[in-house]
């Protein structure tokens, strides 16, 4: 079975051949730290980690590289802003240390923990990046006006390729500063010289520090070399970044990337998330009110290169859409346990342990090659509830015996590993509450309801509901009660 990647370059879906057969090199965008996370970041970095991790699992050791962008404007200005009076050099330190130990921590968090991955800063490759520079000079691909270098798009014949636009259109789309000196408006800077009291280190070209788009191309040949398999970010991000990163590369006589993966953008109710909107979730936010599985399955039921748009609404749905999963999880155990209270359903035609065990193996090939097909995670994750749908309608049936019970078993194990390549942990947080309360506030709720004092006991399941405890009243008038995820 062959991998299939959607390739942005191509605009394709071509079968993925990695240049080594058992490794897969794969640099992705990562983030300029200034700010705390916000769930924009987590889809980005949960996206890729999810091929890493398939890719893994097809048995591919995978080099995985994530830049950290840590020399740009928008750090010197929130250094300025949360340290004013301070040197200016010290304070742009402290703002990126203190916002990719945020982005650590949050991704920790997240249970994206990405082992074994390279996280090169920019800040620790600005002399690679100045040999880098002064090769595309001597290429006559770059040249240098005043103390600034540009890259000369003129030069680089395919320039616009990624993102399968003309010159002209590229020219509309371009702003020229005033104190910037290039040829062509497109031109884009690859040294800019230096500001009083800025960051800048020392270059032929005098002192100053590097474009933004360089430490891509620099970073990633220095890292994977200079060909590699899989260039991965934002659909913000192919023009003019990955646009400029191609022509850098090849302008100096690389061959690059391979195949380039793109993700969709994250909206927040139809809008672009914006602090100046009051709309901005950062993950600590999100996490304050719903555990990562919930967010990662609403990433999970998009695919990747389509956009999302997150409302707390839908995290809700998301949650009880998990929670259909833990509970059937849960149900297999009590089978297991011996539990007699289950026959519910009388199914017009039985499925038999033979019979459902045939289906699941169906499933899991199902799984692989939704997963196989351009990482279809939507397909994937449906898979896993056509398991749980027919599972739970045996379960749940008067016909169940005991030889279906090794299957469900089968099924679950299913279940858990698949849900673990997508990073789907069913982690469960610690009770709030003893076991003996809950039991307490349910017979109490039990007097209430004989009394008809509804409001009263209806007071306790909800006051139980925010301690995450759902209560469940049968047909015949039993509770039972379980954990809210
Ligand atoms: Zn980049």
């Amino acid at each position: 079975m062959s991998i299939f990647i959607y390739n942005s370059l191509t605009r394709k879906k071509e079968i993925f051949q990695p240049l080594n057969p058992s490794q897969v090199t794969m640099y992705v965008c990562g983030p300029t730290v200034y700010d705390q996370p916000h769930i924009g970041h987590a889809r980005s970095a949960y996206i890729f980690d999810v091929a890493r991790r398939y890719l893994a699992y097809r048995g591919y050791q995978v080099k995985f590289v994530r830049n950290v962008t840590d020399v740009d404007d928008k750090i010197i200005d929130k250094a300025k802003a949360e340290f004013p009076g301070e040197d200016l050099i010290g304070a742009v330190k402290k703002v990126s240390e203190k916002y990719l130990a945020s982005y650590h921590e949050a991704l920790q968090e997240l249970g994206i923990t990405n082992a074994g991955i390279s996280e090169p800063k920019a800040s620790e490759y600005i002399p690679k990046m100045v040999k880098f520079i002064g090769l595309l000079i001597e290429k006559g691909m770059a040249y240098q006006s005043g103390g600034d270098v540009y890259f000369d798009i003129t030069k680089a014949k395919e320039y616009g390729k990624l993102s399968n636009q003309s010159l002209e259109k590229m020219e509309s789309g371009t702003r020229v500063l005033a104190q910037e000196n290039k040829k062509n408006p497109l031109d884009f800077a690859l040294w800019k010289s230096a500001k009083e009291n800025e960051p800048s280190w020392v270059s032929p070209w005098g002192k100053g520090r590097p474009g933004w788009h360089i430490e891509c191309s620099v970073m990633s040949s220095d890292i994977l070399g200079d060909k590699f398999d899989i260039h991965g970010g934002g659909i913000d991000l192919i023009f003019p970044h990955h646009e400029n990163e191609i022509a850098q590369s090849e302008g100096a006589g690389k061959e690059f990337a391979c195949y380039w993966m793109h993700h969709g953008l994250l909206t927040i109710n139809g809008q672009k998330m914006a602090k100046s909107l009051g709309n901005f979730v950062t993950i600590k936010d999100f996490l304050a009110k719903y555990p990562a599985d919930v967010l990662k399955l609403f990433f999970l039921q998009t695919h990747y290169s389509q956009p999302v748009d997150f409302t707390w609404e839908v995290m809700e749905e998301k949650r009880s859409a998990l929670e259909r999963i833990t509970i059937f999880l849960g149900m297999v155990k009590k089978r297991e346990e011996g539990s007699e209270s289950f026959t519910k359903t009388n199914l017009k035609k039985a499925v038999s342990a033979v019979e459902l065990e045939d289906l699941i193996k169906d499933y899991r090939e199902d799984f692989l090659k939704a997963m196989d097909d351009d990482f279809n995670t939507p397909n994937a994750v449906a898979v896993l509830y056509e398991i749980v749908n027919i599972c739970n309608k045996v379960l749940y049936d008067s016909s169940f015996n005991k030889a279906h019970l090794p299957v469900l078993k089968y099924a679950l194990e299913t279940i858990k590993e698949y849900a673990g390549i997508l990073g789907i942990s069913f982690e469960e947080k610690p009770l709030l509450i003893s076991e003996e309360q809950i039991k307490e506030s349910i017979s109490m709720r039990e007097d209430f309801k004989k009394q008809k004092l509804y409001a009263q006991a209806d007071k306790i399941r909800k006051e139980l509901e925010e301690k995450g405890i759902i209560l469940e009243d049968s047909k015949d008038g039993k509770t039972t009660w379980r954990k809210r995820i």
